[in-house]
């Protein structure tokens, strides 16, 4: 059947009077009001371990929002038995049929559940509501009805050659065993991600969503089984990431991992997967699909448009606190530029608002954990005490009442100091300054200076300046924006991912990203 391509679900603006303003405002009330008890899903059956977790609000360390339930390694084997009965029903329904019931979830999350999801994206990972609606509501939903689309055309192909004795054709079947799904804290939308796309195709999976991001996707595992998912199809199960993984990857029935995270956290995984592959320990050879860290930069041209530079500065590095895997952290400029666009970058964050999520006029909120606080403020005293490197906005930060670190902008002499190379994942720019004279030779220092390469943009008038950069920096980067902000990549529109240390570029919301949890079998029949 031939399925119309989606429609990207329009952002709401709760701008003040709205309807949709006061319902996210009612669902905030609610969620703090309540002290939920988040169980595991597992086999569709709510599963308490005892063992159990904060649910936090980073921006307000006196609120709590709950508690959760760990597993421990019992409940991670019942999690793999269940994912293994549920297969052979769920992969002997016809894809319409498995289709149906992510574009039921798509629409529930489209309208009653959008407000509760919202509310709970903000409370427990601190976003502003523009943030979390374009997460938890807008990019949520395009993945559940592109990964659809993507799927209809999947299974429509039948590339192959027939003559009138013979008949060619291919069979798109899951994967023999079972998906383990591992999700970052930042989005609720890539979290909701990683185990839907694998069970569209088929599979049966086992979901660890991130510790500190329990509570949006819990209620997104409610909205699945609400919308029909059967039980054991997708087993929820929040724990520590080693104690999940080890069982996990112990599994002879272990075939594909779905991870979006650091790259540290994938390359322990990879290294581990390697040694069980090593002893001939899986039946069959796991899919590994991962997307990790990134060191994205915004590379500016002597022609390049200064207002529109500094915007996509402020706005790519500080938006979400920087804690987007895209988020600009290391800028190029050209001298002629410095002056004009660092007193730009600094109008523009002199007028950002900082503090709880629940005034909607806060621009910028707390950072995820103290684990992230402690980390990003040795970035930030390091470049207070290093003789190459000078902070021109911000560098404060104030951990008395949530996680609250300034937007802050580092000018550097050293292309290769140590925040223009690693990822700091946190509200902090650096910038280098280069004589303008030396754009080829700089755009090749780009290139070098880190061993990611996720995202990236070049801003320039001219095109001779554009075609250069495009060329000099092809492998910089998997998602590449011109005159824009390397953040913000749509479903549907820009499928994203990147290479190098950033993960496998099998591009979150594509075809592509789907045909990993395909096994293909081609059958030829004579007649
Ligand atoms: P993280 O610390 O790597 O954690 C990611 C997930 O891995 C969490 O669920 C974590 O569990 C789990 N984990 C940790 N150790 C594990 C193990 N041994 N076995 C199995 N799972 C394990 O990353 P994060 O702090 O949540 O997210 C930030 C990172 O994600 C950044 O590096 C960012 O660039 C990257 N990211 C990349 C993309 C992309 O598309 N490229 C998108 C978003 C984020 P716990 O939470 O229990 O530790």
């Amino acid at each position: 059947i031939n399925i119309p391509t989606p429609v990207n679900e329009p952002v709401l603006s709760y701008a003040p009077g709205t309807p949709e303003r006061q319902k996210l405002k009612d669902a905030l009330e609610e969620l703090k009001s309540q002290q939920i008890e988040v169980p595991l899903i597992i086999g569709g059956k709510e599963v308490r371990t005892g063992n159990t977790a904060k649910i936090a609000c980073p921006h307000d360390h006196s609120i709590e929002l709950g508690q959760y339930h760990k597993a421990g390694p019992k409940e991670v084997q019942m999690a793999i038995d269940a994912a293994m009965a549920a297969k052979p029903v769920w992969e002997s329904l016809r894809w319409e049929e498995r289709s149906a019931i992510f574009l039921k979830a798509a629409d529930l999350l489209s309208g009653p559940y959008r407000f509760l999801i919202n509310a709970a994206t903000m409370l427990n990972i601190s976003k502003n509501p523009f943030q979390a609606e374009i997460d938890s509501a807008c990019e949520l939903i395009d993945f559940l009805r592109f990964n659809v689309f993507f799927a209809s055309e999947i299974y429509r192909e039948q590339p192959m050659y027939s003559s009138k004795d013979i008949w060619n054709y291919v069979q798109h079947r899951p994967l023999e065993g079972f998906v383990f799904a591992v999700a970052p804290f930042n989005f609720t939308a890539i979290s909701g991600n990683l185990p839907t796309s694998p069970a569209i195709m088929g599979n049966t999976v086992v979901w660890k969503p991130a510790s500190s991001a329990v509570f949006a996707p819990y209620y997104f595992m409610k909205l699945l089984q609400e919308a029909g998912l059967p039980d054991g199809v997708i087993n929820f199960v929040p724990g520590s990431g080693s104690d999940v993984g080890d069982t996990i990857l112990a599994s002879p029935d272990f075939n594909g991992i779905h991870f979006t995270g650091s790259t540290p956290v994938f390359q322990s995984m990879w290294k581990e997967i390697g040694a069980n592959l090593a002893k001939d320990h899986y039946k069959t050879y796991p899919r590994i699909v991962g997307e990790t860290g990134g060191k994205d930069f915004i590379f500016a041209h002597s022609s390049a448009n200064v207002a529109a530079l500094a915007t996509a500065m402020v706005r790519g590095a500080f938006e979400y606190q920087g804690q987007k895997c895209s988020a600009a952290s290391r800028t190029y400029l050209p001298e002629s530029l410095k002056d004009a666009v660092l007193a730009e970058v600094k109008n523009q964050v002199s007028r950002i608002k900082t503090g709880d999520v629940c005034d909607f006029g806060n621009f910028f909120n707390a950072v995820i954990d103290k684990g992230a606080f402690k980390s990003i403020t040795e970035y930030i005293d390091y470049a207070k005490t290093a003789d190459d490197a000078e902070i021109v906005i911000g560098g404060g930060y104030d951990d008395s009442k949530g996680w609250f670190i300034e937007p802050t902008l580092i000018v550097t002499t050293n292309p290769k100091f140590k925040t223009m190379e690693e990822e700091i994942f946190g509200p902090v720019l650096t910038v280098y300054c280069y004589p303008d004279a030396e754009y080829e030779q700089t755009l090749e220092l780009c290139d070098q200076t880190s061993p990611f390469s996720l995202t990236g943009a070049v801003f320039a008038q001219e095109r001779t300046a554009i075609s250069l950069a495009l060329t000099k920096l092809e492998n910089a980067s998997g998602n590449f924006y011109i005159n824009d902000k390397p953040t913000g990549a749509v479903v549907g529109q820009q499928p994203f991912g990147g290479g190098r240390a950033s993960g496998t570029n099998d591009k979150a919301g594509s075809k592509q990203n789907l045909m990993r949890w395909a096994s293909v079998r081609t059958i030829k029949e004579n007649f």
